[in-house]
């Protein structure tokens, strides 16, 4: 199966969202499951008013974004995935959350169809091994938010076919990305690197090295980073960050990579960063 015409994307969050407007704006019939129907309403409204703004802006013609919409379909029954050929699984980043996803999506899936997943860390083996067709699952993992940056990392479980890999990539490339391929390994490359300085960021916090404000300028105005640490953290979902920071710690087994007990309270408490209005940062 090389030849992607309609993609599914499961999770209509950040991520999801992103993923369906970028596909959809790249030609692909694009098919958006949910299962939350708040959720779905939600992330397609969220794409309506980024494409009219697209517009407003002078970014897109009326007629580019009347088509972008016309690919975009959102779905309430996980059966309707049944004719893609590319299924984008974006759904929380949970291990039991995910297996149970890819169990049903093995059902639903027309043979062939390949099934890929945003994970940040979750083993790309581990999720291909609860399928029947682990050479047909590969990781394509979108940087958020997805309209914006250019990385596709994509990653090659165990038995992942180069048939399949060589799909997920086209595909991203045809979808305006840059791909850099990872083995599976915990964290992959991406968040093997960006995690643990969250983490520490959070440490420093904690610790009272400096406040959070006094962080993320030391890290944008003595680092070249376009976002501080914290800010990065809010942005990305503080449960997010505390469910890779125990992906590598179990993964990799090394103490440094134990959470910090502050990330944790915070999720503890809810507070789960920007897309709930309050972070390390109120919004
Ligand atoms: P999110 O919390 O914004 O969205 C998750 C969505 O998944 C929600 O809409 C929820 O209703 C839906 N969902 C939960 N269980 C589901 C199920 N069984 N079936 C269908 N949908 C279900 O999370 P997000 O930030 O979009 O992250 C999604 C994935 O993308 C995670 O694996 C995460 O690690 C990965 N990721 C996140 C970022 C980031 O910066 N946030 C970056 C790269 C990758």
């Amino acid at each position: 199966m090389t030849d992607i015409k309609v993609i599914g994307v499961v999770g209509a969050g950040q991520m999801g969202r992103g993923i369906a407007q970028v596909a959809a704006m790249s030609g692909y019939e694009v098919k958006v499951f949910d299962i939350s129907k708040e959720g779905l309403d939600f992330g397609l409204g969220f794409i309506d008013k980024q494409l009219n703004r697209g517009v407003e802006k002078g970014k897109w013609d009326q007629a580019f974004v009347d088509t972008t919409k016309s690919n975009l379909d959102g779905i309430t029954d996980m059966n309707k995935l049944n004719t893609c050929d590319l299924i984008i699984e974006a759904a929380t980043e949970n291990k039991k959350i995910k297996f149970e996803i890819f169990k049903q999506l093995d059902e639903v899936a027309k043979p062939g169809a390949i099934l890929a997943s945003n994970t940040s860390s979750i083993s790309i083996t581990e999720i291909a091994a609860v399928t029947k067709r682990p050479q047909d699952v590969a990781g394509m993992h979108f940087m958020n938010p997805v309209p914006v940056m250019k990385l596709v990392e994509t990653i090659t479980g165990l038995e992942t076919s180069e048939a399949t890999i060589n799909a997920v990539e086209a595909a991203s490339e045809k979808m305006g990305k840059t791909v850099v391929r990872a083995d599976d390994v915990a964290g992959f490359a991406v968040n093997r690197i960006l995690m643990p300085m969250i983490n520490e960021a959070f440490y420093t916090l904690y610790e009272g090295v400096a406040d959070a404000k006094g962080i993320d300028n030391a890290m944008k105005l003595g680092c070249n980073q376009p976002m501080g640490p914290l800010e990065l953290a809010d942005f990305i979902g503080l449960d997010t960050c505390l469910a890779i920071m125990d992906v590598l710690n179990e993964g990799l087994g090394d103490t440094k990579y134990r959470a910090c007990p502050l990330l944790k309270k915070y999720v503890a408490a809810g507070r789960f960063g920007r897309k709930v209005g309050k972070g390390v940062y109120e919004y």
